[in-house]
């Protein structure tokens, strides 16, 4: 019998759009505290919330965690449904 195949993949990648890249929009970026962030800690794939959630597909799943901020818009669901609010999200003009 056939394996079930069960991961779990983006339908489709970032991309420039009529309104150019999402990036370009931001006003708030996310910062990853990866100390923080359960993958990270416990050095396994685990939790990716972040991955899961986000509207522009531009988390990467891995060891540690990684945004694209070229298309990451800034919306914040990321630092939102976090659990460990790992995820910060600070204005553009700070670092
Ligand atoms: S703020 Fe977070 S959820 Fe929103 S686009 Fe960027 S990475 Fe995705
Ligand atoms: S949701 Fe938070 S803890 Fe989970 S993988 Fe993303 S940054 Fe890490």
């Amino acid at each position: 019998m056939k394996k079930k195949d069960t991961n779990v993949a983006a339908m489709c990648g970032p991309q420039i759009g009529e309104g150019g890249k999402t990036g370009d929009w931001r006003s708030l970026r996310p910062v990853i505290s990866h100390e923080r962030c359960i993958p990270f800690q416990k050095k396994k794939s685990a939790c990716f919330l972040c991955w899961l959630y986000c509207p522009e597909g531009v988390v990467k799943a891995g060891l540690p965690i990684e945004i694209n901020l070229e298309y990451c818009k800034g919306c914040g669901i990321c630092a939102e449904e976090c659990p460990p609010k790992a995820i910060l999200m600070v204005r553009e003009d700070k670092s």
